[in-house]
């Protein structure tokens, strides 16, 4: 069985290790689970759809890439399905791996660079393979709105009955009957 995050795996070896060359990659990652936030995710089993450019650097491969995915979820204020575009671009610097890089100068130089940097912020090649994972799922989670919403004027729904207001009578109202009612409204509002 395939680990879920392999489908993010990009193999380099095309890839002369001269500075300055670079080559060009267009491909469709099926997400493997959601890829999002709570509220708004591009779902699992559709395409992430990545235009690349990779370049070797001297320290490593530069990738410049532009994300571009559909992504669904709920309306915050009356829960009608909603669809986002992302489109979102990203350049990360995978460092050679020390031990692994693949001309004395690299390795050196790789070597140098890792002692004073914070690995927790570091892409490092495994080999020639890239994993794209983490910058993937960042641009795509940057792009997303908190609150995403129907249409931007969305005005909700009715606390009284649940009916999208659009679809209501503009002189549309409930007696307030249970003080509790006009207690939870208060909360909504608040929010
Ligand atoms: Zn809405
Ligand atoms: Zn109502």
């Amino acid at each position: 069985m395939t680990r879920p995050s392999q489908v993010y795996l990009l193999n380099t070896h095309d890839l002369p290790r001269r500075a300055g060359e670079m080559k060009e990659y267009f491909f469709d990652i099926p997400a493997p689970e959601r890829v999002g936030i709570d509220v708004i995710a591009v779902q699992p089993g559709e395409d992430i759809h990545v235009d690349l450019r990779l370049e070797s650097v001297t320290q490593g491969v530069l990738v410049s890439a532009q994300v571009n995915a559909i992504a669904k979820g709920e309306c915050m204020r009356c829960l009608e399905v909603v669809e986002i575009e992302v489109d979102r671009a990203f350049q990360e610097l995978y460092r050679y791996e020390p031990e692994k890089a693949h001309t004395k100068a690299q390795r050196k130089r790789a070597r140098e660079e890792n002692d004073d940097l914070d690995e927790d912020d570091e892409l490092m090649m495994d080999g020639d393979v890239l994993d794209l994972e983490a910058p993937i799922r960042d641009a795509i989670v940057l792009d997303l709105p908190i609150n995403p919403l129907c249409t931007e004027d969305c005005p909700g729904l009715c606390p009284g009955c649940g009916v999208k207001w659009s679809l209501l009578a503009s002189d549309h109202g409930h007696e307030v009957i249970d003080p509790r009612w006009a207690s939870l409204q208060g909360l909504t509002e608040q929010e």
